[in-house]
């Protein structure tokens, strides 16, 4: 049997943890032991990043997909889905207007949509990053070659985000269909990597058939990849999915995963999620409070929201972008923070690319 403060110290003073020290975790989880380990994960941040709190202004600029993923309301094969895809004046229009309102990240999100091929993105990125080089740009569009991530990063994309949803195949084909593989998502992220992007990995909290092994292994893989965001939020089931009948994530863990996480990752850009405000109305706060240091608002035209419908419920589908940011504000600074409107990049990769540009 692996004691619990053993384990608690061997977490804070060096990051790691065995596959058995972390299903210990999660199977002795009390709310003693949860509220500890948020007051230590929030310290850590605190430690890094201060009182800051980073805001990435999300643009979801298409809902097309051409993958069928069980859990994710705009699969190909929901037929009741709206779609709709935002031009390319409109996505550098949203752009300029989140610079106006204070973000210094902009995170274009979207389907996997072979509307928006290499040329037209790397247009994109290139207008929004002429326009404003002061802002950091992030992709989170799925799965693409070598080549099309290298020419999305040297048309000056600086981050990003492609969960890896789980690590175990076994699991990943229980929540995606054959055409799609755990290995070749990972693959993808070593790409990323070795490209040069900061780079964001992550799963569902709850995901069916997920298990306490499952999670110990998405925690061992995040530790191996090293990534430089981290995205996780509860499962909510979407009513035209497979997991229609399936039960959410629970609020608990996801919080508890997050100081986790914050501790084995102490510099770690981490949201709190959408999906956590969701399913619990101060789920962004409480996360804040777990060691999360990260907000998402929405930047998306009020006409498109509701339409990116990746779960049912979605909070912040019916405000202006303004609203949303001046809400999260108050939010925010309620618990003693503040959303501050830096780029926000990942410490420990600012310092590695000094240090590798002074030739050391
Ligand atoms: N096409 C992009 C973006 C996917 S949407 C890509 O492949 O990366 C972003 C994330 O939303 C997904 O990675 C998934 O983890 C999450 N998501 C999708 N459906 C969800 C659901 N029903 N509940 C909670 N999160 C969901």
């Amino acid at each position: 049997m692996t004691d619990i403060p053993g384990v608690i110290q061997k977490l804070s003073d060096t990051g790691d943890l065995t596959r058995e020290e972390i299903i210990c975790l999660l199977e002795n989880r009390t709310p003693e032991l949860q509220a500890f380990l948020a007051e230590k994960a929030s310290a850590t941040a605190r430690k890094h990043y201060g009182n800051k709190v980073f805001v990435r202004g999300l643009i979801e600029f298409t809902n097309y997909c051409r993958n069928d993923c069980y859990y994710c309301g705009i699969r190909c094969g929901n037929k009741n889905a709206v779609r709709y895809r935002l031009s390319e004046e409109e996505i550098v229009e949203c752009a300029s207007h989140g610079y106006d309102l204070g973000f210094r990240t902009i995170v274009l999100q979207g389907g996997e949509d072979a509307y928006f091929t290499d040329e037209k993105m790397t247009g994109i990125i290139r207008s929004i990053k002429s326009i404003h080089p002061d802002c950091a740009v992030t992709l989170s569009i799925g799965e693409k070659s070598y080549e099309s991530y290298k020419a999305f990063f040297d048309a000056g994309a600086d981050r990003y985000l492609l969960r890896h949803e789980t690590a175990d195949p076994e699991h990943y084909a229980k929540l995606h269909p054959s055409n799609l593989s755990a290995e070749n998502r990972q693959q993808c992220l070593y790409n990323l990597k070795k490209i040069g992007f900061q780079t964001g990995a992550g799963f569902m909290v709850g995901s069916p058939y997920q298990t306490a092994g499952n999670i110990a292994d998405d925690l061992l893989f995040l530790k191996k990849l090293e990534p430089e965001m981290i995205g996780i939020g509860p499962f909510i089931p979407h009513k035209d999915t497979v997991f229609a009948g399936e039960k959410a994530g629970g609020l608990e863990l996801t919080l508890y995963l997050l100081s986790i996480i914050r501790l084995m990752h102490p510099a770690v850009l981490l949201p709190a999620t959408t999906a956590l405000g969701t399913i619990d109305p101060r789920g962004r706060e409480q996360g804040i409070l777990a060691g999360a240091n990260v907000v998402m608002p929405n930047l998306s035209p009020v006409g498109v929201r509701k339409k990116y419908d990746l779960y049912d419920n979605k909070i912040c589908t019916g405000e202006e972008a303004a609203e949303c940011m001046n809400c999260l504000k108050n939010r925010i600074s309620r618990i003693g923070y503040e959303i501050v409107t830096d780029r926000g990049d990942n410490i420990k990769y600012l310092n590695n690319r000094n240090k590798m540009k002074e030739g050391k």
